[in-house]
């Protein structure tokens, strides 16, 4: 079977090949593909669907009954959005269907947004407000804009970091700080501007010049300034995905970051075939190999019913986990200390040593109290092992007078002698 849709592969990449140079990309649409049998677990990704969304209803919806369709038989992990959701930054009719139509997926699958030129900042955090509990941690509190999600599939953990449309230094000074705390995970950056046309980096450009330039939008950084600032610097940052830049298919180009490390860098925008195929609603499939190190790339419209371009395959270059405590704080119970990676392990889990006094996790020794009693029924307090300054929850009894055993010696000896005096007297007197 596997062997079969290898031929059916290769059949139509080569007819594609062979007729890709003799017409354009009305060519660029293929029947005959097959979703891939043997992977492990999928991404899916919607790139700007601002072209559908402003016209109709209609395609937008298509795309999430697709996906509310295929989501578990195609084991998806998440759903992954490449900003310019709607067209028309502030009409609420846009918002109102994107939020109608995103969010029959919450709570079924996954879902990371970003904001994308085309999207006001204060509509796209309203709008989708709820997706920040679902979040792991974010730039600032109560913002989609820059946060992100852990997940574990296959072999692999992930970081889903998405940044908003040309972050600012200090966005991309936290984003690094999120890489670093974060070892043992693939990091995925998603951002809406990042890769021009022919693997290029988009420039940030002038701010006075309309087109690929983000300055003009008030960009801080482009995508030269992402890469240089940030992707190149990690060498667990093993993808990133953006959109902005309209493309005929997915356009993907590998870039060697610092450490030597490969970063798979994805275009996913079908905005341009949107508008040239009376809309298309295309979702682009990343399907993994169980180790991770492997993803296979289709893009499929969800209106057509077709694919469009050529598939491809790709390698990726995951980071092994081990498990890492983020931050420092403990947890406790009598017995020992650990701290938590954010993978839920446990990790420097030990028993609490406070042969120094406190424990390094800053637990207190307790203090305990008892008593015991003597069979002469003298009764006397003992307290062991205070070590502690943290012994207000432990009240030692309060001691009992002892049994007043002198005064009656001295009463009984005083009684014998008053007792001896008054037998002298009575013989003295009888003589
Ligand atoms: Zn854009
Ligand atoms: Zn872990
Ligand atoms: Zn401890």
């Amino acid at each position: 079977m596997r062997k079969m849709i290898g031929a059916v592969l290769c059949i139509a990449i080569l007819f594609c090949v062979c007729t890709a140079s003799v017409s354009a990309y009305g060519e660029h649409w293929l029947d005959t593909v097959e979703a891939p049998s043997d992977y492990a677990y999928s991404f899916a990704v919607v790139g700007d669907t601002q072209v559908v969304c402003e016209r109709s209803p209609e395609g937008f919806t298509a795309i999430y009954d697709w996906l509310l369709q295929n989501h578990k038989q195609k084991k998806m992990q998440m759903v992954i959005g490449m900003g310019d959701i709607t067209e028309n930054k502030t009409d609420m009719k846009e918002w109102n269907l994107a939020y109608e139509q995103i969010m029959r997926l919450h709570g079924k699958v996954p879902l990371s947004l970003i904001r994308g030129n085309h999207d006001d900042t204060a509509m796209f955090n309203n709008t989708f407000y709820e997706l920040y509990e679902d979040t792991d941690g974010s730039y600032e509190a109560a913002t989609l804009n820059n946060s992100y999600q852990l997940l574990k599939a296959g072999d692999q953990h992930y970081l889903i970091l998405a940044l908003d449309y040309g972050p600012s230094d200090a966005v991309l000074r936290w984003a690094g700080d999120v890489c670093k705390q974060h070892p043992g995970y693939n990091v995925i950056v998603t951002t809406h501007g990042y890769l021009d046309r022919g693997g290029k980096l988009l420039p940030l450009g002038d701010k006075n010049v309309y087109g690929s330039g983000m300055a003009y939008h008030g960009c801080e950084n482009g995508g030269e300034e992402i890469w240089e600032k940030l992707v190149s610097q990690h060498k667990n940052i093993v993808m990133v995905l953006c959109g902005h830049v309209g493309e005929n298919g997915v356009e993907h180009s590998v870039r060697i970051g610092k450490h030597g490390n490969p970063v798979l860098e994805l275009l996913i925008n079908p905005q341009s075939i949107d508008d040239q195929h009376a809309l298309t609603g295309m979702v682009a499939m990343l399907y993994f190999t169980q180790d991770g190190k492997t993803v296979t790339v289709q893009n499929y419209s969800t209106i057509q019913k077709k694919f469009y371009g050529q598939p491809f395959t790709a390698a990726v270059q995951t980071v092994a986990h081990t498990h890492a405590a983020v931050d420092t704080a403990f947890q406790h119970d009598a017995a020992a200390h650990w701290q938590l990676c954010p993978c839920g392990e446990t990790v420097n889990k030990s028993a609490h040593d406070f042969s120094k006094g406190a424990c390094v996790c800053g637990e207190q020794a307790k203090t305990s109290a008892g008593t015991s009693v003597t069979q002469s029924g003298t009764v006397t307090t003992t307290a062991q092992a205070v070590t502690a300054t943290q012994s207000t929850d432990v009240i030692a009894p309060a001691e009992e007078a002892p049994f007043p055993i002198l005064p009656i010696v001295l009463i009984a000896v005083g009684v014998l002698i008053v007792a001896g005096m008054a037998i002298v007297i009575v013989k003295l007197a009888r003589k």
